[in-house]
């Protein structure tokens, strides 16, 4: 499999970079190769979607949503296939990128229904026989810039919203999942979807990202990434005045109450922690306890975790598989480091046989740091959670805000006033009572408050306010 980008309906081999791809669950195969394009490539096919997009604004939302459609089924048939693919570039879990493909297919499905829904309002006017209305127009031309982390889903959320709003895309997927987004362009590509509405550019952040977003003349860019990269993103999108979202990382906090059900909380918190390997903006990255239960979670913790069991991310049976890349096994391994010589590691669950052969890293549970310790600010971004103790429920909600972010928050209570507190009080765009901080729902709208997001929301229908505006029209049709 060879990387390759789609502009203008054409397929065109960058000669810039060649990079092989080895499976970071197995280092000795290589999965592919993936050439990097040239800022070149971001030109034409900013030119490619700009000649575009006026014909597929034009077109009805029932005719955008029929490809929408269209796109869903070739996806739907092909799961397998690109789970499979995408697991071997990235080293999620087989069973959980099935789930993540089928999560694309069910986000194409939602936005395609979009196109006939009622998208303005009728606006009573001072003057008589003035009809007067606001209608949602496309924003243009829209950059797409993705992580590895997810790489079917999040495209697919901002790319499918995109679309049935009338813009065309032009679509940067991370160097780590250009396999991957290739493929998804080739089954796009079977569908009467028409050329340059949706253009792909694979290459490096630093050379074609910045390119895109600083010398294509792009009317939006919906980024998730880092938080450093957001902010260079929002920084050069407000100079010239486009709109922009950036959604970022987190520091999610699951804080457990004295009265939780333990038994289902705990394969809860194991699950937001370690699956994809901890790398889910959204993980549960602490976890708060109050005191009297807090040695009681920690042996049900001890016990629980020895199923984790680490492995082949082609391997059903396996609870996570390795981190994504080299740079990622590093930064992970920097901070199990720190939590050896700073914390006390109170769980972690068995080594694999395959350890040396590729990026595994054993989930974590950490102990004894104060609330200020880097393991409990920064995000770790792999299998290593901190258990955090407090006293009582004011306690526990001051730690859980006690952070940059405000992405997800969950309370594992069975007090009803506690869950409604807590979803008061968390400063979280996702607060959840005896659920996972990760997870939520396409239809739902995503994103984060503080750091974690520049406030405003993907999915559900709060997508469609990002990838439109609203026009007010009034006709004066009799005098
Ligand atoms: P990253 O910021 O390194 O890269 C994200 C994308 O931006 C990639 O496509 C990359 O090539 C591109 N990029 C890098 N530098 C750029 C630049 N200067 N200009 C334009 N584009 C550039 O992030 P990553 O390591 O791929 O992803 C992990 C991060 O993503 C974590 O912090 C995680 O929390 C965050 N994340 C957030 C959400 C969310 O919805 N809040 C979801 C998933 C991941």
């Amino acid at each position: 499999m060879q990387s390759i980008n789609w502009i203008g309906g054409e397929w065109i081999t960058p000669s810039g970079l060649e990079v092989a791809v080895k499976n970071p669950s197995r280092l000795s195969e290589e999965v592919g190769v993936v050439r990097y394009s040239d800022p070149s490539h971001i030109f034409a096919a900013e030119q490619a979607a700009r000649l575009a997009q006026p014909f597929w604004a034009m077109q009805t939302g029932a005719a955008r949503g029929e490809i929408l459609f269209q796109m869903a089924s070739v996806l739907e048939a092909r799961t397998d296939e690109l789970a499979r693919l995408a697991s071997q570039e990235m080293g999620k879990q087989i069973g959980e990128m099935r789930g993540e493909v089928a999560r694309g297919v069910n986000l194409l499905r939602y936005y395609a229904g979009e196109g006939m829904r009622s998208d303005g309002s009728l606006i009573p006017a001072s003057d008589s026989h003035v009809l007067q209305y606001s209608k949602r127009v496309p924003l243009g031309v829209v950059a797409v810039i993705t992580p590895w982390n997810f790489p079917v889903a999040i495209p697919i959320w901002k790319i499918a919203p995109a679309l049935i709003c009338g813009n065309a895309v032009i679509w940067k997927p991370a160097e780590n999942s250009s396999l991957t987004a290739t493929r998804l362009a080739q089954m796009f590509a079977e569908t009467r979807l028409p050329a340059g509405v949706l253009n792909v550019v694979i290459g490096k952040g630093k050379e074609i990202g910045t390119a895109l977003v600083e010398e294509a003349a792009v009317d939006a860019v919906s980024f998730t990434g880092s938080s450093a990269t957001g902010r260079q993103i929002a920084i050069a999108c407000a100079g010239r005045n486009s709109k922009y979202q950036t959604e970022m990382g987190g520091k999610n906090a699951a804080v457990v109450l004295a009265d939780a059900d333990l038994d289902r909380t705990v394969p809860i918190l194991l699950s937001g922690a370690f699956r994809s390997a901890g790398q889910k903006c959204t993980a549960t990255s602490r976890i708060i306890v109050e005191k009297s239960i807090y040695q009681e979670l920690v042996e049900r913790l001890q016990i629980a975790i020895e199923d984790c069991r680490v492995g082949e991310a082609s391997d059903p049976d396996v609870y996570l598989g390795p981190v994504a890349s080299f740079d990622q096994y590093e930064k992970v391994n920097r901070y199990v480091s720190l939590a050896q010589e700073q914390a006390k590691i109170i769980a972690s669950s068995p080594d694999t046989p395959l350890s040396s052969q590729g990026y595994y890293i054993r989930p974590l549970i950490v102990e004894g740091v104060a609330a200020s310790h880097p393991l409990v600010q920064e995000e770790v971004f792999g299998p290593l959670t901190v258990l955090l103790q407090a006293e009582d429920f004011d306690e526990a909600i001051s730690l859980c805000n006690q952070t940059v972010y405000g992405l997800s928050a969950s309370l594992f209570t069975r007090n009803l006033s506690s869950a409604h507190r807590f979803l008061d009080l968390a400063q979280a765009g996702m607060v959840r009572v005896n659920q996972e901080t990760a997870g939520v729902e396409y239809q739902a709208p995503f994103g984060g408050m503080k750091q974690s997001s520049s406030h405003t929301r993907e999915q559900g229908q709060a997508a469609l306010q990002f990838y439109s505006e609203i026009k007010t029209c009034a006709i004066k049709y009799a005098w």
